[in-house]
């Protein structure tokens, strides 16, 4: 077996990347243009001396490179100037997040490990992010921060102490490298005719939809999150319509608004409990914004109708929040409300206090959402032998016991 010198060689020679140490981290030296917003480009371009009055257009020819070819090197960008393409490259790179790991599940799903400069030259924050192949859409789950202030009590990603807000770069970066590894953007010759992709129009993407139910609450990186996902549903770029885009939040109340006003993307919302005293102990959040305050952010949602829903999410938990009783309480409480309601399996991690429910209790709880007029799909688990599931991501967590860690380790593959 020949080692691979660099990430790019150990990708393209396997195919697969194990993990790989982390001593061997470089922080990038030079900044990477990879996921600006187009007006951080243009002042980027501005710091390498591209003069006022062209950098509208040079960011727009970056733009399309970047975007919908997915170059990898300036000299690519074959209708930007020699010199040009030699004073970008002096600057910047084109590099994306480094892989630490990519796992890929039996059923397709794939997981990516993924490195982002942390204080420390030598230390880098990790956070990961999903890929969902389905019949008719490829989902990419994607993070917003590293770790999360918040602490609900189901969720593995409450257990890390937050690192950092993620950029708005590091942000749209997710998506532009989940399409370098399917090898799915727009060639000059080669139209993807891939049969497993999906999506309208001439082009068929992999990647059609995106979650942010990664790592993090996105509404309290508001800004980032926002810069970010407009870079994602750029038209001209890599063009995932806002429709296809879902944020999820456990309930920052006052950002709710703005996310609709702001960003315009579809909302899901983690309800998870019917009673404020059962919220609070599930998702802590709930005594700063409880139910009632929640549930009218909802109603009052921009851009709500019946085309366009809500999602509240519900995690099955065993003997907690799955009886009949809160199936028909759940329907009266988001009574009015444009609304799908996903039911998510509870995806137990080691340490945790909480079991998934049964599954005929599941079947149950769905038939009386769905009777009351709701599509209640469940969702189907993914990549659990690779540990995909939203709330599971950055498997290895600081606080976990040695034995924790060994028992994440066998079902995991990560160390
Ligand atoms: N912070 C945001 C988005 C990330 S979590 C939020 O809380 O909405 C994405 C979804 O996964 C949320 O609905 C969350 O409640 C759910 N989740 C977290 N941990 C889980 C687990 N162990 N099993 C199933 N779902 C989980
Ligand atoms: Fe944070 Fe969401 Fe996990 Fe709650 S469920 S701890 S808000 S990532």
């Amino acid at each position: 077996m020949t080692v691979a010198a660099t990430p790019a060689e150990a990708i393209a020679s396997s195919g697969f990347v194990e993990k790989r140490p982390l001593e061997r981290y470089v922080a990038p030296a030079k900044p990477s243009l990879v996921g600006l917003p187009r007006a951080e480009l243009a002042e980027a371009l501005g710091g390498a001396g591209v003069p006022e009055r062209q950098r509208r257009m040079r960011v727009q020819q970056i733009w399309h490179w970047l975007y919908v070819r997915g170059v990898q090197n300036f000299d690519d960008m074959t209708t930007l100037s020699k010199d040009l393409r030699a004073t970008l490259a002096q600057h910047f790179t084109l590099a994306r997040p480094e892989i630490a790991a990519e796992q890929i599940s039996v059923d397709g799903t794939r997981k990516w490990l993924l490195r982002l400069p942390g204080e420390l030259e030598d230390r880098p924050h990790e956070v990961e992010c999903v890929y969902i192949p389905e019949a008719d859409r490829g989902t990419l789950c994607i993070s917003s921060q590293v770790g999360c202030t918040l602490t609900c009590t189901f969720c593995h990603t409450g257990t890390q102490r937050l690192v950092r807000n993620l950029t708005a770069g590091e942000i749209a970066s997710q998506v532009v490298l989940a399409r370098d590894r399917l090898a799915d953007w727009n060639s000059v010759n080669e139209p993807n005719n891939n049969p497993a992709a999906t999506g309208e129009g001439e082009r068929k993407r992999l990647v059609s939809n995106v979650v942010m139910m990664g790592m993090g609450e996105p509404l309290y990186n508001f800004e980032a999150v926002r810069d970010g996902l407009n870079v994602v549903a750029d038209g001209e770029g890599l063009s995932i319509s806002k429709r296809r885009i879902t944020l999820s939040t456990s309930g920052v109340v006052p950002n709710i608004v703005r996310a609709g006003d702001e960003i315009g993307v579809m909302l899901a919302v983690s309800l998870h409990a019917v009673t404020d005293e059962l919220r609070n102990e599930l998702v802590p959040l709930n005594r700063k914004y409880p139910l009632r305050e929640l549930l009218d952010a909802c109603r009052n949602y921009p851009g709500l109708s019946n085309a366009r829903r809500i999602t509240f999410e519900y995690v099955m938990l065993k003997g907690i929040n799955d009886s009949l009783a809160d199936a028909r309480a759940l329907v009266r409480l988001i009574k009015g409300i444009p609304a799908k309601i996903n039911l998510i399996p509870f995806n137990p991690w080691p340490g945790s206090k909480y079991e998934c429910s049964d599954w005929q209790q599941i079947e149950k709880f769905s038939e009386i959402v769905f009777n009351a007029g709701y599509a209640s799909p469940v969702r189907t688990p993914r990549g659990r032998d690779i540990l995909a599931a939203c709330g599971q991501l950055k498997s290895a967590s600081e606080k976990l016991s040695a034995h924790e860690r060994l028992a994440l380790r066998a079902m995991t593959m990560t160390d």
